[in-house]
C-alpha cells in the first residue's frame, strides 16, 4: 500500500519561524520520510528466498530495510504528530489541559519538564498517552528509531532536531522552544487526547 503524504494543517505560519523553513521541513524532509517509506515497502514486498536465508544482524538487504523502515515510518509519524499542533493560539484549555494539571500539578509544571526534556535530547520530545500504564508521559528520543515506547498514542510531539529550527533561530533552541508553547494548537491537542480517551 503507498502511503499519501498529508498537506501541511494549517496556513498561518507559526510564530517565530518562517515560511521558508516551514515548507522546508514539511515539501522536502517530511515528504521525503514518506517516499522513502513507500520505497523501503515496495522493497521489503519484492525480496527474494536469498534476501531471507541471508538474513544476518551485522549486515543484510533485509537488515537495512527493515533499520530504515522503523526510521522512515516514524519520521512520517512524528512530523505528522508534530505539524498537527504547531500552529495554534497558543490558548491553553480543555480536556488536556485539566488532566496535565492533575498528573503533574500545574500546567507550568508541565511545560516546564516537556521545555526541560526538549533541550536535554537530540530528536523530538512526546507527550503521550501510554497504554500499558494509562498514564500521560513525557519522553525523548534522540532519533526517529530510538526512544519511541510501544503502546503510547502521541499528543503534543515537538522536532528539537537542528533543521527544526536552526535557520530562524540559529543555537537558540531556547527561544523555539518558548515560541512553541506560544502558539501550540491546544484545541488539535485536546481532540487527539478526546480520541485517545
Ligand atoms: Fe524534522
Amino acid at each position: 500500500m503507498t502511503y499519501q503524504s498529508k498537506p501541511l494543517p494549517f496556513s498561518e505560519i507559526p510564530k517565530g519561524l518562517s515560511k521558508k523553513a516551514v515548507d522546508i521541513h514539511h515539501d522536502k524532509l517530511y515528504v521525503g520520510y514518506v517516499n522513502k517509506m513507500n520505497e523501503i515497502g515496495e522493497k521489503l514486498q519484492a525480496l527474494s528466498e536469498t534476501a531471507f536465508s541471508g538474513a544476518n544482524q551485522t549486515y543484510s538487504e533485509l537488515r537495512a530495510l527493515k533499520d530504515g523502515e522503523t526510521f522512515a515510518t516514524n519520521g512520517v509519524y512524528l512530523h505528522e504528530a508534530y505539524f498537527d499542533v504547531l500552529s495554534g493560539a497558543g490558548q491553553a484549555q480543555g480536556p488536556l489541559v485539566e488532566a496535565l494539571k492533575e498528573t503533574y500539578g500545574s500546567l507550568e509544571k508541565f511545560v516546564t519538564i516537556f521545555s526541560a526534556v526538549a533541550m536535554s535530547v537530540r530528536g523530538w520530545v512526546v507527550l503521550a498517552w501510554d497504554t500499558n500504564i494509562g498514564q500521560l508521559k513525557i519522553y525523548g528520543a534522540d532519533a526517529h528509531n530510538q526512544g519511541g515506547v510501544w503502546g503510547c498514542l502521541p499528543i503534543i510531539v515537538l522536532d528539537v532536531y537542528e533543521h527544526a529550527y536552526f535557520m530562524d533561530y540559529g543555537s537558540d533552541r531556547g527561544t523555539y522552544i518558548k515560541d512553541f508553547w506560544a502558539s501550540l494548537n491546544w484545541p488539535a491537542a485536546n481532540e487527539k487526547f478526546g480520541k485517545i480517551k
